[in-house]
């Protein structure tokens, strides 16, 4: 090959790596209410339990604010009193929220009456702050049956990554633990009420927007492929 031909194919190598290193910056800019772009990309969901805290969910809703990212929060009653703002703050910037019980209880074995005082009492709280409806559920540990089922009047949300991220709080882990465990349809669980969580979640989104995923809410991922969530059904994953 003669020097030409060597110019040339530099040229084009140079080009390419331009080309992708701008596809990625688009990808980490593109704003989550695009929905022509979802279904080509590898889409995945961050959500967030035991919230709000304001010192650690405000730093989160900040991070991924910068990032373009939408996120889902599964919020505990009795944190949402002196957190309003923060919960309408989520809501205002495009993140879906769900009820992770008033006390965090496990579930199970409740009654019509105790179950409502758990979820039902969040869901008001939630729908007297943000004048809507449609809050998804998440049982505290994972825990269903079907009283959870029967009684949920939502769909129930789990999750198919979980690294444990509320034992060690190692950030370092954490990170490499989902990002090895990524693919296309996962939810992701974290705890937005530890920093380590926070950095963890913000490096998580950083490291999958290189390898070109997208962060969408739960309703943006299931819809995206889709799948409509029905009352009372339990989901872990949307993959293909
Ligand atoms: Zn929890």
């Amino acid at each position: 090959m003669g020097r030409y031909g060597r110019r040339v194919i530099l040229v084009l190598a140079a080009l390419l790596a331009s080309l992708s290193s701008s596809m990625c910056a688009w990808q980490a800019a593109q704003p989550a209410d695009a929905p022509a772009q979802l279904p080509q990309q590898k889409l995945i969901a961050l959500t967030f339990d035991d919230g709000p805290r304001r010192s650690t969910t405000t730093r989160l809703l900040d991070g991924l604010a910068e990032r373009g990212v939408k996120a889902t929060f599964f919020l505990i009653g009795r944190q949402i009193a002196d957190n309003e703002d923060v919960v309408e703050r989520m809501d205002r910037e495009g993140h879906q929220i769900g009820i992770h019980t008033f006390d965090h209880v496990q579930l199970t074995a409740l009654n019509q009456t105790d179950f409502d005082a758990q979820v039902g009492t969040t869901r008001a709280l939630l729908e007297d702050l943000l004048g809507h409806n449609g809050f998804l559920l998440r049982p505290p540990f994972g825990k269903w049956d079907e009283g959870v089922k029967n009684h949920a009047g939502c769909p129930i949300i789990l999750w198919s990554i979980d690294p444990e991220d509320w034992d060690d709080k190692d950030t370092d882990r954490v990170v490499k633990e989902v990002v090895s465990q990524a693919r296309d349809g996962s939810i992701i669980l974290l705890h937005d009420i530890y920093p380590e969580s926070v950095d963890a979640a913000l490096q998580i989104v950083d490291c999958l927007h290189a390898q070109g995923y997208y962060f969408c809410t739960i309703d943006q991922l299931f819809a995206a492929r889709g799948r409509s969530l029905g009352q009372g059904e339990v989901y872990s994953n949307a993959y293909p």
